[in-house]
């Protein structure tokens, strides 16, 4: 690996929103020296991998070459962030290099704990145990939903926060139709969703509805339940369960079939430095999440002037999903300019974040909203309420946005809508209701 020993504007990480910032600078500005560093040659599209679980996709479709997804004259550093020097604008890298800057950007994305439940890591891509949160495991859930032949199939969450909170419930909707379509699979066969939430969304209107899919289905949900342990031959999961006014239990389920979901963290490099949220007095570091802590709405650290985050990995208070990092990177973009240029600073996120939730293979509720906590449409209807439209963007639209636009810097296709809100808002078309 070569790398230079100082660049203009550094990028940590080119995932989803490494590689969406850097084609907002480039766009802003043709001649900014820009640099990546990212560890694998690859670009997942995550989203992708439900519709490979589904059996709709061939996993090929959701992976590109990092290089073929970058804007022009960016430098490609392949190689991993070991340690930020905030006090010394520098990053450690791979071998000991280091890297100095003028404005750092953050991009690591989320730590995925698969080791944090007991026996989940050797079970994982083996007896029927499989998660979508991961490209081969993906192709392994098509398989188990193949291979299905009735019994009692498990759906998990973890207590921790997660990208994409309704990524676990759709995967069970999709099997629930798959089951259901196979000949006597569906009757034979129990659903569970066991959650270590007190609700199935954050935000009230959406878990409603979620409550009513979920009943419309035959599927059992289960509150307060966080898997702690799995073992794969002997069709194990053990949870342990936190019910609101009974003394803590585990509560061990057999199971025919396991869909997990891990639990998830900053990543430890983030956590371990000066970028991480500080903990309040007397409490652990691990108590304050170890996320980049930014400004929600510039993006900006609250303490290092020429640091930004985008994505999972910073202390934005909403969902964390590719959706939120497409309205986070023109406003990072914007900033990490005016930081260079001595403007001022640009507040214009406003916690937009989406989790299109797939309950059947024509069917997707859009679950989009804000930091109020309150359902929004980028569509101009009632977003409380699953559309074909809706699945036909899940299925062929986001997919094709995504790598065509959206990496490419393009404006938020919701923005060809906004002048016709108003109307929209006066004929009581976006009023949302279950
Ligand atoms: C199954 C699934 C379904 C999803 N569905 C949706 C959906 O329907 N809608 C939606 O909007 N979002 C969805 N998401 C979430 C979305 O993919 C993420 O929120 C998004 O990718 C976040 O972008 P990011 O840049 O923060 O992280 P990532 O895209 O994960 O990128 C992080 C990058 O950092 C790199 N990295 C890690 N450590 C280091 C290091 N030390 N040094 C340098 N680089 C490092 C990684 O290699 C990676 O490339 C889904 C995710 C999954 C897994």
């Amino acid at each position: 690996m070569t790398a230079p020993a100082h660049v203009r504007v550094l990028i940590a990480g080119g995932g989803t929103g490494g590689i969406t910032v850097a084609s907002w600078l480039r766009k802003l500005s043709s001649r900014l020296e820009i640099a990546i560093v990212e560890p694998s040659p690859f670009h997942d599209y995550q989203s992708g991998w439900v519709l490979v679980a589904g059996g709709f996709i061939p996993p090929e479709d959701t992976r590109r070459a990092e290089r073929d997804v970058l804007p022009p004259e960016v430098e490609l550093i392949q190689s991993k962030v070991m340690g930020f020097d905030p006090h010394h604008n520098a990053v450690e890298l791979i071998g000991g290099h280091r890297l100095t800057y003028d404005v750092l950007v953050v991009a690591l994305g989320i730590e995925l704990n698969w080791s944090a439940v007991q026996g989940l890591a050797e079970s994982l891509g083996r007896h029927q145990v499989t998660s979508i949160y991961g490209r081969r495991t993906a192709s392994y859930t098509h398989h188990c939903f193949e291979a299905f032949r009735g019994g009692t199939a498990v759906f998990t969450q973890p207590a921790t926060a997660i990208k994409c909170g309704g990524a676990p419930q759709k995967i069970m909707h999709l099997a629930h139709q798959r089951f259901e379509q196979r000949s006597g699979v569906g009757v034979n066969t129990r659903t569970l969703f066991c959650t270590a939430q007190a609700s199935l969304f954050p935000v009230r209107a959406y878990s409603d509805k979620m409550v009513e899919i979920a009943a419309r289905h035959h599927s059992e949900v289960r509150y307060h339940h966080d898997l702690v342990a799995v073992d794969g031959p002997a069709g194990l999961a053990t949870f342990r369960v936190r019910e609101p006014g009974h003394s803590e239990r585990l509560e061990t389920i057999p199971f025919e079939l396991l869909h997990v979901v891990p639990p998830m963290s900053a990543p430890p490099v983030v956590a371990a430095s000066p970028l991480a949220i500080q903990p309040a007095e007397g409490e652990p570091a691990a108590a304050s999440g170890g996320w980049v802590e930014v400004d929600p709405h510039t993006a900006r650290h609250v303490r290092f002037d020429n640091v930004f985050a985008i994505g999972d990995v910073g202390s934005f208070p909403t969902a964390k999903t590719a959706a939120a990092v497409r309205m986070q990177a023109p406003v990072v973009a914007a900033n990490v300019l005016a930081v260079l240029e001595g403007r001022h600073l640009d507040p214009g996120y406003d916690g937009y974040s989406a989790c299109p939730l797939i309950t059947s293979d024509h069917a997707v509720m859009m679950v989009e909203f804000d930091y109020s906590k309150q359902p929004v449409s980028s569509f101009l209807v009632n977003p409380v309420k699953e559309r074909w439209f809706a699945w036909l963007l899940e299925r062929f639209g986001f997919p094709w946005i995504y790598w065509n636009r959206m990496l490419k810097a393009q404006p938020h296709e919701a923005g060809y809508l906004k002048p016709f809100e108003g109307l929209a808002r006066r004929l009581g078309l976006m009023r949302w209701q279950a």
